[in-house]
């Protein structure tokens, strides 16, 4: 008795001092100056979660039946509260680093608001990641699925019904114009928000789907397999089938999904996603490999020109680096690919099923239209942008219909995509010892040019905003 009388009181006390710990680290993280108020409001949550954490192992100290249970039996029932723990310290780990330290404040703003347009009920943290990747999650999914209703906590006053956590490359946290990427992780909210998988994935593969010319690629492995000395294979041709048309029926819901937040991306940002797509994809992936959540990135780049060309059917609003650009990529991507049967089975059921065209109309009838960059506002952001950049001045606001007006967030990120295709050359001549300035740095200074442009956009709009509210 003895015994078990020191364990559960060392495992309860050791188990409140990592609470303590926690506790610690939360206040010390909420002097901070973070970049979007919901890291506070985290920050809250993980509170509240400790709090009834701490009252429940206070209750195990009191409870008097717990005698009567076995060792094990009690080592599990503190466990069932203690197990949260590690989950509250992964949920801290979501919002490292979306301090004003970490992630430009330039950047935050403007992002927070382009979200908020499109979820008026969630919040938004930009952090910075030391991948070189973009990501998306709700962090209030974890925190009322996997914390608060284990703990019996009730869902706070004042908290949104999403907080969405998007992550971007630490060490390109000042590349504006890469940052366009984060549309399409904004289209996996939109797609999974509006269960667009079960509108466009209703249908499964079955085993004798293209049952033909499956046998046949089975018959050409078994003939290589009898010649080699492994002798034969140690699957039928049913059983080659099952595997094949299981693993595309596991592949396909996720592949669907990365090409349905391409095609957001497009109808967000408009142009300036293909670009930002094409340079991140160039140096992060090969143009034909697959994994099981994406699809090679030809085939999202062959469906980004066809959804592009659809919606911006005459190039005429393009500079002609911009075209050149344009049909040097729109070739690679209608390049034929390389693919394996996985692959080869899952884009003839893509087409077989009509995939492409239902993505681009759910998608389309998912953003409002107001949200939709179209050709019109491409060529209008063109037209009154684009000057401003090549007389260095920041692209924040367009003199139209004899006043000034905010330019629009997308409008900024597609003028400096068009002026960044078109070459520097004109915006270095703007640069102190431009000379010196190697490629690298020219695209720094000019991405930090337009960051500084987005940070004044958006107090002109807030401003505009504030004025309009008090002279309704
Ligand atoms: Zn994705």
């Amino acid at each position: 008795m003895e015994t078990r009388e020191a364990f559960t009181r060392l495992k309860l006390s050791s188990i409140g001092d990592r609470c303590e710990a926690l506790d610690r680290a939360l206040d010390a993280l909420q002097s901070h100056v973070h970049a979007s108020p919901a890291s506070k409001l985290v920050i809250s949550g993980i509170k509240l979660a400790l709090k009834a954490l701490k009252e429940k192992l206070k209750r195990f100290q009191e409870d008097p039946d717990l005698e009567v249970l076995k060792d094990n039996e009690l080592e599990l029932r503190i466990h069932t509260v203690s197990h949260t723990l590690p989950y509250l310290h992964k949920i801290l780990a979501l919002i490292e680093n979306s301090d004003v330290n970490a992630v430009p404040a330039e950047l935050t703003a403007p992002i927070r608001r382009k979200i908020k347009d499109l979820f008026p009920s969630a919040e938004v943290i930009i952090v910075s990641s030391t991948e070189l990747n973009y990501t998306i999650v709700d962090i209030m999914q974890y925190l009322k699925g996997d914390i608060w209703e284990k703990l019996g906590c009730q869902i706070p006053e004042g908290f949104p019904s999403k907080i969405l956590r998007v992550s971007v490359p630490s060490v390109e946290h000042d590349q504006a114009l890469l940052h366009c990427i984060i549309a399409h992780e904004i289209g996996h909210a939109l797609y999974q928000e509006n269960s667009l998988q079960k509108k466009i994935v209703d249908f499964e593969i079955p085993p004798d789907y293209l049952k033909r010319e499956l046998v046949a690629i089975y018959s050409e492995i078994a003939k290589t397999k009898e010649q080699s000395p492994q002798g034969e294979l140690p699957f039928d041709e049913l059983e080659f089938r099952q595997s094949v048309t299981s693993r595309v029926n596991e592949v396909l819901p996720g592949w669907i999904q990365e090409l349905g937040a391409d095609i957001f991306g497009l109808l967000l940002f408009g142009p300036a996603y293909l670009f930002a797509c094409v340079h991140f994809s160039l140096a992060t992936g090969t143009l034909d490999n697959v994994s099981i959540s994406h699809p090679a990135n030809r085939l999202r780049l062959k469906v980004l020109f066809e959804t592009l060309d659809a919606r911006y059917p005459d190039g005429t609003m393009y500079s002609i680096e911009t075209s050149r650009f344009l049909d040097v990529w729109r070739n690679i991507a209608h390049m034929e690919q390389q693919v394996g049967v996985i692959e080869a089975i899952a884009i003839y059921a893509i087409k077989e099923h009509d995939v492409l065209r239902k993505l681009q109309q759910e998608v389309e009838a998912t953003i409002d239209a107001q949200h939709i960059f179209t050709k019109e506002s491409y060529s209008s952001s063109l037209e009154t942008l684009c000057p401003l950049i090549d007389a260095y001045v920041p692209p924040c606001e367009f003199l139209g219909d004899r006043r000034y007006q905010p330019a629009a967030l997308v409008g900024i990120l597609n003028a400096g995509w068009e002026r960044f295709l078109s070459g520097l050359d004109k915006f270095r001549t703007h640069l102190p010892h431009s000379e010196k300035l190697t490629p690298f740095q020219l695209t720094l200074k000019f991405n930090s040019f337009l960051l500084k442009s987005m940070e004044l956009n958006e107090a002109i709009a807030a401003w505009t905003k504030a004025f309009n509210d008090t002279h309704d």
